[in-house]
């Protein structure tokens, strides 16, 4: 192998190297340019480049000159319509050489006398048939004969040109694109923080993976929980025509599949390295989704949480004011019972003591409450089952609860004969008398309350009936759950705007207790409204033949 030779190869082989490194591509266009000038004697060359509207020739790369004016040189692109000899070799992808730059019609006359061109070379970058810009290899003050070496040196020069200018494309276009999923997943994470609308930045997000890769469109489809259909939570571009080539990415998440990611480009299928970015992006999108879910439930969670503290706090302030309001009332009256010297009216006084005796009634039953309610939880809770007579069982707990309002009519309307049940005296009667005293409670007036007890084949069903505010329905089931109170705790403000604020105080025990006691007793209690307003409570206990 010659010299002359061996040097060309080595340099044609430099040159394979660094376009295909992952050098900045000005720096690569640079050395090509100086490279190709070497290999073919030339005093000048430079790279052209198309813009993407395929309107300009981009100054891109220059040897020959001062870096000054070389700099200057590359921020004026030049219209490509009016650049003659290069819009001749786009257009036919042919290498064109001009002897005669000062008499050929195809050049641009103010320019070849700036540069005293005499020669000139001119070689299309081509990439997959497309041509993407143009190598001038010129030789100045003295014309040149480029010999079929020299094109044909040139030509590689100019496709490894292309190579590079394509790599760095690619390479720039991922690292722009993973800039733009860096910077978009930050955005969706802090807008995840603040708990905003993780669809909007999926659909960004999704805009920018179109974009990218040049689709026509693209949607994010989710899993329902039946794992069987889905539903669209992105989408960008416009919907595929009919036969468009489709791609799909899974979104698999650490519990199976999420979903799936789709894109469609009537241009054609997608490249293997716009498929991993593609891959990359459904990845992305998948751990997006994971956080947004994952955030939801401990939202979720801490909502439940607050809550709960929530209650605990009125619960704390609720039972000392329960506590204190019927003790000032026993207070109030004893003191003034034992005030010397005047006695009171004996009217008054069996006023005040009936006044003590129902607080201390009221207070009695909150304690009992707060008793059962402990002992309900813990594994103290045990029933006695003893056979009752429902008429004892239901007298005893109407005249407990009378107390609490001697004037109201309370009609027990119970069948002839006697109904029988197995359960635990003490704990039934504190069930019957709840309902009844929050018949009361919940229902003031001179309304009666109606309490029955009738044999339903072979159980036994006790109701308390009022002609209050009833329940509203969303709440015939929680007000059975600890600490509930229609109109109080976080959901509930409509109701409480319907209701008024004036809801005679509580601590939301009561029917939980209840319905402990009864279902540990094998029975069911539920609430209705009735048909006239006001609610009805009933209690459903197995029968059992009396002894
Ligand atoms: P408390 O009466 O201490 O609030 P309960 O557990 O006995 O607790 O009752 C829970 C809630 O159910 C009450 O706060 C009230 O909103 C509702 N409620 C209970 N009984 C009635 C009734 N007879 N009429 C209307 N609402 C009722």
């Amino acid at each position: 192998m010659s010299e002359p030779t061996r040097r060309h190869d080595e340099v044609l082989a430099d040159i394979a190297r660094f376009a295909g490194s992952s050098l900045e591509l000005p720096e690569v266009l640079e050395r090509i340019v100086e490279r190709a000038a070497a290999l073919t004697g030339a005093d000048r060359a430079s790279i052209w480049l198309l813009d993407r509207g395929e309107h300009r020739l981009l100054p891109s790369a220059l040897f020959g000159m001062d870096s000054a004016f070389t700099d200057e040189w590359k921020r004026h692109p030049l219209p490509l319509a009016e650049e003659r000899l290069s819009q001749q070799v786009i257009a036919s992808g042919l290498t064109t050489v001009v002897e005669d730059a000062t008499a050929d019609p195809r050049t641009d006359k103010a320019s070849v006398e700036f540069f005293s061109d005499q020669s000139i070379l001119v070689v299309p970058l081509a990439r997959r048939g497309r041509v993407i810009g143009t190598l001038f290899v010129n030789h100045v003050r003295q014309r040149y004969h480029f010999t079929e070496a020299d094109i044909e040196t040139a030509s590689t020069v100019a496709a490894q040109a292309a190579v590079a200018i394509e790599n760095a494309q690619l390479y720039g276009e991922a690292r722009r694109l993973a800039d733009q999923l860096h910077r978009s997943f930050r955005h969706a994470g802090e807008a995840l923080a603040t708990g905003a609308d993780v669809s909007a930045n999926l659909e960004h997000m999704l805009q920018l993976a179109v974009e990218t890769t040049g689709a026509d469109g693209g949607a994010l489809e989710l899993l329902e929980e039946d794992h069987r259909t889905t539903y669209a939570i992105a989408q960008a571009g416009h919907a595929p025509d009919e036969g468009v080539a489709r791609s799909q990415f899974p979104l698999q998440g650490g519990d199976g599949l999420l979903g799936t990611l789709e894109l469609w480009r009537a241009a054609g299928p997608f490249e293997d390295d716009e498929r991993a970015l593609l891959a990359a992006f459904a990845g992305h999108a998948r751990s997006a989704i994971e956080h947004a879910r994952l955030y939801a439930s401990l939202q979720e969670e801490r909502k439940r949480a607050l809550q709960a503290e929530r209650s605990q706090a009125e619960f704390s302030s609720m039972i000392s004011h329960e506590l204190r309001t019927p003790l000032a009332l026993i207070k109030g009256y004893s003191a003034t019972l034992l005030r010397p010297p005047a006695p009171l009216a004996p009217e008054r006084t069996r006023r005040f003591i009936e006044g003590i005796d129902s607080a201390a009634t009221r207070l009695q039953r909150l304690i009992d409450n707060l008793l059962s309610a402990s002992r309900l939880e813990s594994d103290m809770f045990t029933i006695s089952p003893q056979p009752l007579e429902v008429r004892q069982l239901m007298q005893r707990a109407v005249s407990a609860a009378a107390v609490l309002d001697h004037e109201r009519d309370i009609r027990v309307n119970l069948p002839e004969g006697e109904l029988w049940v197995l359960g635990d005296a003490d704990q039934l009667a504190q069930v019957v008398e709840n309902l009844v005293s929050n018949a009361l409670k919940y229902a003031p007036g001179n309304d009666p309350v109606y309490v029955t007890a009738a044999s339903e084949g072979r159980r036994v069903r006790l109701s308390v009936t009022d002609t209050g505010q009833g329940i509203p329905s969303d709440a015939l089931e929680r007000i059975f759950e600890k600490f509930f109170r229609v109109g109080e705790g976080a959901g509930h403000e409509e109701t409480a705007g319907r209701l008024g604020t004036a809801q005679p105080r509580g601590l939301g025990l009561g029917l939980y207790i209840c319905r402990r006691i009864v279902q540990a007793h094998g029975g069911r209690i539920w609430a209705e409204n009735g048909s006239a307003g006001g609610s009805v409570f009933h209690v459903e206990l197995a029968a059992r033949a009396g002894t």
